[in-house]
């Protein structure tokens, strides 16, 4: 059996890992914490590994595996359309955050995070509290978006919900030839962190904002600040008719159901994976005509907030990166017109050349 035969036969960790490329894996044990944890490192030719760290009760090691395989490539893309000198990790601690997390697993977490000698940079996730962190950073100084008051960047909210907003001006620009966002309908879904400040942009262009969320008190809280904002309950926003609809919940809301329903021009918002099958939905999106600004080409400023917590730049700096999104948008969007292809797919594209140009570089004396 020769060696790719063995690959192909084979669906181990290793097997896996050679599916997209992946640098380094790392499997975490500690009997005395009860700490089991595994930290991906997609890929470093851009910079250090970045990505946070997530907390799940997984079904089983494999999901586990799975999952931060697939989210510490994503973290390389993201870092690399967003023109940053960072690579892609991420790392997962299974388990149940609510029952099973103690100062003694998260700073255990932290030492093996420690042992990499800075090649992986951790952050807060899914289960993970700026609590933790905090515990984690007791025993490692490859921790970022720790609180300001520790010396850390604080709250990327603001800076994420600028770049969705620069993104959502560059798709009006493509759609309408002009990125006035003015008179517009836009219907921003979860009125959480990112969505209020999103909306406060949107409000001050004049935009005619409607909002939609699951807790009432976030609704009045928007409402209490903005008066002009209408509300849309439930799952009807997917039958209103609207210029944007701009997700910032959760992710996967393009799915064949809404894809159907949906009445809108452009599709811009800060949400993860919203496409639920990136092929399949991304292919869907761009045979209605629709405007899709991928996901985490638009929503890069939280990473950008923390990167420039690590390279040591400061707030200034890191809004000046954010406003590149409006450029970055455009550019995909013509690759994808020239190409023929799905916006998801140039933007994947442009962070993969991104990487061999600069692997190029880096080979070269
Ligand atoms: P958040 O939890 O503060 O806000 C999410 C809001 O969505 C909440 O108000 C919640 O009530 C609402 N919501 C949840 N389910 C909903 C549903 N089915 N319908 C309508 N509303 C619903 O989170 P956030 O930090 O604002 O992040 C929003 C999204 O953006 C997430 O997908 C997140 O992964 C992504 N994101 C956030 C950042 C950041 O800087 N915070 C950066 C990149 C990506």
């Amino acid at each position: 059996m020769t060696a790719n035969e063995t690959k192909a036969t084979t669906n181990g960790p290793l097997s896996q890992m050679s599916l997209n490329d992946h640098e380094q894996v790392v499997f975490c044990n500690d009997n005395t914490t009860g700490l089991k944890a595994i930290i991906a490192i997609h890929n470093t030719t851009l910079g250090p590994a970045l990505g946070g760290t997530r907390m799940w009760s997984y079904a089983s090691e494999g999901e586990a595996l799975h999952d931060v395989l697939r989210l510490s490539r994503g973290m390389s893309y993201k870092a690399a359309v967003a023109g940053l000198n960072l690579g892609g990790g991420k790392a997962v601690i299974i388990g149940d955050a609510r029952k099973e997390k103690t100062e003694a697993l998260m700073r255990r977490f932290g030492k093996f995070v420690n042992s990499l000698g800075g090649k992986y940079i951790t952050a807060e996730d899914v289960g993970i509290s700026t609590r933790d962190m905090e515990q984690v950073f007791m025993e490692t100084k490859h921790v970022t978006g720790i609180p300001e008051a520790l010396g850390g960047s604080g709250d990327p909210s603001p800076v994420t919900a600028y770049g969705v907003y620069m993104g959502m001006k560059a798709s009006a620009k493509e759609r309408w030839g002009n990125d006035s966002l003015a008179g517009k309908k836009i219907v921003v879904q979860g009125v959480g962190h990112v969505g209020s400040y999103l909306v406060d942009h949107l409000v001050k262009e004049e935009a005619k904002v409607w909002i939609n969320d699951i807790y009432e008190d976030r609704i009045q809280a928007i409402k209490t600040k903005h008066a002009s904002v209408e509300v849309v309950a439930g799952d009807a926003l997917y039958d209103l008719d609207m210029d944007i609809y701009a997700p910032c919940a959760l992710g996967g809301t393009l799915n064949d159901e809404s894809l159907n329903r949906l009445k809108c021009s452009i599709i811009c918002g800060a949400a993860n994976n919203q496409l639920a099958n990136e092929s399949v939905h991304g292919e869907i999106v761009m045979k209605k005509g629709l405007i899709y600004a991928p996901d985490y080409v638009v929503n890069a400023g939280g990473l950008i907030n923390v990167y420039s917590e690590v390279a040591g730049f400061g707030r200034d700096y890191a809004n000046l990166q954010a406003e590149n999104i409006y450029n970055t948008t455009l550019r995909i969007f013509e690759l994808a017109k020239s190409g023929n292809i799905p916006t998801y797919l140039a933007a994947n594209r442009l962070a993969e050349e991104r990487i061999q140009s600069i692997a190029h570089i880096r080979k070269s004396r």
